[in-house]
């Protein structure tokens, strides 16, 4: 609303400025570059609650608590072998599926569903442009994901991610009407560029906060199969070292399964 009201402010001050102060442009032009870089920021930026809520970090109540999350699965190999790791570890955690994924593994959804991890919502083709869309388009997105995990689980999801984390108000106001929250994170493993596993490690473990909302991605990065699940599996020790419980992320705290 802000923005709008903003853009629709900008834009009477410059036909103003054309007809009877053209002295004025050069400062118009300059807050128009000013708006558009705080306007893009607000839509980059993970945390950013200027276009309605967003949830980039989750603090629990009474005790440490940390969220593990996976965005852009199911895939056949990287999926079970995270499942794999999360099950020796007992950890918890969320995936944030894409729809035609799941759609693909319905299989592999059910491993997860039935393993006691949240599944979410991370829009149904992984649509990158979705700013960029119609709001019906990006409706049906949300729809055809939430209604394919609810057929292959039972249970409609609470939580929807946009892709690459980047919404704007038409986003914000699609997956609140659908009933979700709309969650991001606060640190992400950049295990798609993965440049150093160990430098992934030492950022991962800094600083760990209660409420931590990690981001991974269960399908083939840059990072090998292999040096994804020792990041992973460094980070949960890190934590639990530190007194920290894992939990999926849901509407209401009291159904989260097992902490690990
Ligand atoms: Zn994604």
């Amino acid at each position: 609303m802000i923005f709008t009201l903003l853009a629709y402010a900008l834009l009477l001050l410059t036909g103003w400025a054309l007809a009877l102060a053209p002295a004025w442009l050069p400062y118009l032009l300059a807050a128009y570059g000013g708006f558009f870089v705080i306007y893009f920021w607000c839509m980059l930026s993970p945390s950013s609650s200027a276009f309605g809520p967003v949830i980039s970090q989750l603090p629990g109540v009474g005790k440490q608590v940390v969220y593990l999350t996976f965005d852009d699965g199911p895939h056949a190999v990287v999926t079970p072998a995270v499942l794999r790791l999360l099950r020796q570890k007992q950890v918890p955690a969320t995936f944030f599926v894409v729809g035609e994924k799941a759609r693909a593994l319905p299989e592999v959804v059910a491993q997860i569903h039935r393993e006691g991890h949240v599944l979410a919502n991370h829009t149904d083709s992984h649509h990158h442009l979705l700013t960029l869309t119609p709001l019906s388009v990006i409706q049906r997105e949300i729809e055809r994901c939430s209604g394919t995990i609810a057929e292959l689980t039972g249970k409609q999801p609470d939580c929807f991610r946009p892709c690459a984390g980047i919404k704007d108000r038409y986003i914000a106001a699609a997956a609140r009407r659908a009933g979700l929250l709309l969650v991001n994170w606060n640190k992400r493993s950049l295990d798609t560029v993965c440049r150093s596993p160990r430098a992934m490690i030492r950022r991962m473990c800094a600083k760990p906060a209660n409420g931590d909302i990690l981001l991974f991605h269960d399908r083939p990065t840059r990072c090998s199969l292999a040096d994804k699940l020792a990041v992973l599996t460094a980070v949960i020790d890190c934590y639990r070292e530190q007194g920290f419980v894992f939990r999926g992320i849901k509407k209401r705290p009291a159904q989260d399964g097992p902490a690990g």
